[in-house]
């Protein structure tokens, strides 16, 4: 008591003195901290947060503390970001990929430094329309170009200078390396294999040299990889596989398909009765040189399979297997699973 006396006295202070911790219920100083269950919603969804918080010890009352109610707020933030939004380390890390300083990532995708850093700290949530400009870029870091063209008026003479040595002269093969380079290490997630640029083209090559649809390439993918690893240990392409609605996709899979399109290996066709489904077809005599004659045949045995199966019933037939029913939705499909698809 004597205490805040004599700091209520010194400027500074004030602020502590006036958010003194009382119980607004009963008036009483005397508190406990303990682990509390609460929900907080963030942008709309209710987050359920277990954090610390302050009670009185008289009338057991939430009590409000500065502190600990920011500390809630930012793990309900988090919790929001894991589930629904961007996780800020991603961001941050593609920031350092493309080697942008946070001054010039947030020009070129619009908006102010600051906001960018709380963004990167996870202290604020991206809007929709930066969530929007921010989950393209991790889908398709080469979008950033588009951004750039776009916001071209706002940069100076130096900025120009440093975009067009960082970004400028990238080639598609350069972004594909900059979004895959994480994917070093050697684990259940890529088959034991380091993923392999030439292996994925020739892969969706083959696989497309009839016209078909993106849903059945893709499971075709997972399935070419998933068996190979069944029989040798060993993923051919290298890629991650991760659970979607319809099934098991390649990772990152609308960035391999562009990434195709645009090193001529296959052409779209847009499918006009479907909602974001579109065929494949190759567009050029690829010599396949990558692909061992064991791995072709591997590819060519599943395209045999579902030779006659349509897109739904591929897609039907993939949800049957433990490496979609087991991981949860958007998360990485360990390669194991593999022992348990049941294809002839
Ligand atoms: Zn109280």
């Amino acid at each position: 008591m004597k205490m805040v006396m004599i700091l209520s006295t010194v400027g500074p202070f004030m602020k502590m003195v006036n958010n003194m911790i009382k119980c607004t219920n009963c008036n009483n100083t005397e508190t406990y901290v303990k682990l509390y269950k609460c929900t907080y919603p963030v942008k709309g969804i209710p987050i359920e947060v277990e954090s610390n918080r302050r009670f009185c010890k008289k009338c057991n009352n939430l009590v409000f503390d500065e502190v600990l109610d920011n500390e809630t707020l930012l793990k309900a933030f988090k919790i929001y970001s894991q589930k629904y939004g961007i996780d800020p380390g991603k961001i941050i890390e593609l920031r350092k990929n493309l080697g942008l300083s946070q001054s010039l990532f947030s020009k070129i995708i619009g908006c102010a430094r600051k906001t960018l850093v709380s963004y990167e700290k996870g202290t604020s949530i991206p809007n929709d329309n930066f969530q929007i400009i921010l989950k393209m870029l991790l889908n398709d870091p080469s979008t950033i170009n588009n951004l750039i063209l776009a916001n071209e008026e706002n940069f100076n003479e130096s900025e120009r200078k440093i975009i067009k040595n960082k970004i400028g002269n990238s080639s598609s093969i350069d972004f594909f390396n900059l979004i895959f380079k994480n994917n070093d290490s050697l684990t259940e997630f890529n088959g034991y294999t380091k993923v392999n640029i030439e292996k994925v083209e020739e892969m969706i090559y083959v696989l497309s040299d009839t016209e078909i649809s993106k849903t059945k390439l893709l499971k075709e993918m997972f399935y070419s990889d998933f068996l190979f690893y069944r029989d040798t240990g060993k993923s051919i392409t290298g890629l991650e596989y991760i659970k979607l609605q319809h099934g098991p996709v390649p990772d990152k899979f609308s960035f391999l398909i562009d990434f195709c399109y645009s090193e001529n290996v296959i052409d779209y066709k847009v499918n006009l009765y479907k909602d974001r489904e579109y065929n494949a077809i190759t567009s050029k005599e690829l010599k396949v040189t990558k692909l061992s004659n064991e791995e072709l045949e591997i590819i060519n045995k599943v395209k045999k399979y579902f030779k006659n199966y349509t897109a739904e019933e591929i897609a039907d037939y993939s949800h049957k297997e433990k490496a979609y029913i087991n991981p949860k939705y958007k998360e990485r499909i360990s390669y194991d699973y593999a022992f348990d698809i049941d294809l002839k």
